[in-house]
């Protein structure tokens, strides 16, 4: 008998579209010859406004690739009546979940906290795994104590921008006088670079405080650094593998939202033309990331190589990376000789091996 999958995917997060095209993809994969007789999929589509589909809305989504409005809703399906803490019967029928949400509420670890509680295996990391790799604070004080070099930074709270305007300029003084300029500001806990702000003034660093506390109650600003952008794919629990690297180049200022998902845009260059010694080291690195917050199953790890020193800094881990075709993490690993379809293989039998109490 097949192993039912529940594939989980859109999700409340700004990411929803990258998640049914990542989705999309893995279907595929998991329909591709060499899956199809070991994996059948169920597939569970989470509407923008949090509330999960069964049956056929998923699979017309998965069809079209387009996002379902909760107002689309067929008015006398049976997962109309649901609310938003109830889920479709059909989820008692998986063995093992595929959840392949970005962003908060996915890869974050709420999900995958709701997912334990289930006592069903799933791919990709636990709860604090995923929590760390999250937020750029945690995730940044993780790697500080493992030992990883990264930019300087400064963490901040809403509390601390908007509460006291006493405070405010003395906050604005002090990342001047440690970060300078160019500082990236962000709020800790998005994906995609929404919310991240470039800044090169006073002014500039005041608005983009301001907004940045909009999206997030955690803000992180770091100093910024003239790098390539180069990135590492990791595979597995215990004995995790490092991929060959890859390298992002474009044209923008910086690798911001329209940069990463207009046609064109981005470049992905696998493998980067980097020296062998340069290429081991990043590896080395992120399979420590990995280790640092507690990842498992997969995750794409990013960095800065500042060419004229050497230096290789770590950026960030990202616990749910982009799935698409044509996106980084399954590419890299295609270039290390794993395919698509044995990717998606390998990371289901890992789920069921890192639930499995021998573990
Ligand atoms: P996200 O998790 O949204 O991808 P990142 O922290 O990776 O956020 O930032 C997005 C992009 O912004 C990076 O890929 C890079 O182009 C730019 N960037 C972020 N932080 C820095 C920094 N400290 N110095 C230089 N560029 C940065
Ligand atoms: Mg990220
Ligand atoms: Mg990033």
């Amino acid at each position: 008998t097949k192993l039912k999958v529940g594939l989980l995917f859109g999700g409340r997060s700004g990411e929803h579209e990258v998640s049914i095209s990542s989705a999309r993809a893995i279907a595929k994969a998991l329909n591709a010859e060499q899956n199809a007789n070991k994996y059948e999929i169920l597939p569970f589509y989470i509407q923008k406004d949090g509330r999960w589909l069964a049956g056929d809305a998923p699979q017309q989504v998965l069809g079209s690739g387009k996002a379902l409005l909760e107002s689309e809703n067929s008015p006398n399906s049976q997962t109309q009546t649901l609310e938003r803490w109830q889920f479709p019967s059909q989820v008692a029928e998986v063995d093992v979940w595929f959840p392949i949400l970005h962003g908060p509420n996915g890869e974050d670890g709420t999900i995958q906290g709701l997912l334990t509680l289930m006592q069903v295996p799933f791919v990709g990391s636990g709860v604090l795994g995923s929590a760390l790799g999250m937020d750029k604070i945690a995730m940044k004080m993780a790697f500080e104590q493992a030992g990883l070099p990264q930019v300087k930074y400064k963490a901040l709270t809403r509390a601390q921008i908007w509460s006291n305007p006493c405070v405010f300029p003395k906050l604005c003084d002090e990342i001047e006088a440690t970060l300078g300029y160019p500082c990236f500001v962000k709020p800790a806990n998005l994906g995609s670079s929404v919310g991240i702000a470039k800044v090169r003034s006073r002014s500039e660093l005041e608005t983009a405080l301001d907004q940045a506390a909009s999206y997030d109650r955690r803000i992180i600003v770091e100093a910024g650094v003239v790098a390539r952008e180069v990135e590492c794919a990791v595979l597995g629990n215990d004995q995790p593998q490092a991929s060959v690297i890859g390298e992002i180049t474009f044209d923008s200022d910086f690798y911001d939202y329209e940069t990463k998902y207009t046609e064109g845009r981005a470049d992905l260059v696998i493998p980067a033309s980097l020296p062998d010694d340069i290429s081991r080291k990043i590896q080395d690195m992120a399979l420590q990331a990995f280790a640092a917050v507690d990842a498992a199953g997969l995750s794409r790890v990013d960095f800065f190589y500042v060419e004229a020193t050497g230096e290789i800094l770590i950026n960030e881990i990202n616990t749910l990376p982009g799935f698409t075709a044509t996106s980084m993490y399954p590419q890299l690993w295609s270039h290390s000789g794993v395919a698509f379809p044995e990717l998606v293989d390998r990371l289901v039998q890992l789920a069921l091996e890192r639930h499995s109490p021998a573990s």
